[in-house]
């Protein structure tokens, strides 16, 4: 038996979503959702899939078509977990995540299984929650919630700090930030499913640094291109690989 994860990063196309300091949150929820989806690669049994890539954001109809696009992806996909990816904004700090009303307890122990590493994660970078981090929609307005609601499978939408708080959203700008995050996402997804590392993890893991940043800690060779490829056209002085 496998899992099916589907990952939803928030907005696209034409629908940027929220904005701070020239910061798009659909391409930080796009960002996100390939690390997030990157991760699992570290467990058994479990697939991911996602109802927008790089090369269909450009083209995505924003919502509420988009919405209804995504909620058939996933129960078509007969997907066992729905996982919507957000940044909040309007003046506040921190992260939240949100089930539907009635969610099945599976679902609220997921969000909770979610929340728990999110939060002990982000505490290292000085971060809390923003009030209540487990949040039941009340229906109460935000469309996006729609996906929530008109899912078929358990879903989870996360609120990942605030794009429009100055030092969240430079967070939000930190690649290292984000592949740390992702981590813990998978890991409290893992936690609920019971989801087993793989042995090969145990290949070895290789750093990658660019003009004296950290840019990853990867035992994945495609990841290690791919950050290489980046440095370079990016023009970067100095690219190291250590191995740990
Ligand atoms: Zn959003």
């Amino acid at each position: 038996m496998s899992l099916l994860i589907c990952i939803d990063p928030g907005h696209g196309g034409p629908d940027t979503g929220a904005t701070g300091f020239g910061l798009r949150e659909a391409d930080v929820a796009l960002q996100l959702a390939e690390l997030v989806g990157e991760k699992f690669n570290d467990y058994e049994g479990v697939a991911v899939t996602f109802t927008r890539n790089k090369n269909t954001s450009s083209s995505y109809p924003g919502p509420p078509e988009g919405l209804r696009k995504r909620i058939a992806y996933a129960n078509n996909k007969n997907a066992d977990l729905f996982l919507s990816l957000h940044c909040n904004a309007g003046g506040g700090s921190g992260f939240e995540s949100f089930i539907a009303k009635g969610a099945p307890a599976r679902t609220q122990r997921i969000q909770k299984a979610i929340n728990d590493q999110v939060l002990s994660y982000l505490k290292g970078h000085g971060i809390g929650p923003h009030g209540n981090p487990a949040k039941v929609d009340s229906q109460a307005a935000r469309s996006r919630i729609a996906v929530l609601r008109d899912t078929k499978m358990s879903a989870v939408l996360l609120e990942s700090l605030f794009i429009d708080n100055a030092k969240e959203n430079k967070l939000l700008r930190d690649h290292r930030f984000l592949d740390g995050l992702a981590g813990a996402i998978a890991k409290g997804i893992a936690v609920e499913f019971g989801l087993k590392e793989k042995i090969d993890k145990l290949k070895p893991m290789y750093r990658v640094m660019v003009d004296g940043k950290e840019i990853v800690d990867t035992a994945y060779i495609n990841k290690i291109s791919e950050e290489v490829v980046k440095a370079i056209q990016a023009q970067k002085r100095e690219i190291t690989i250590k191995k740990l």
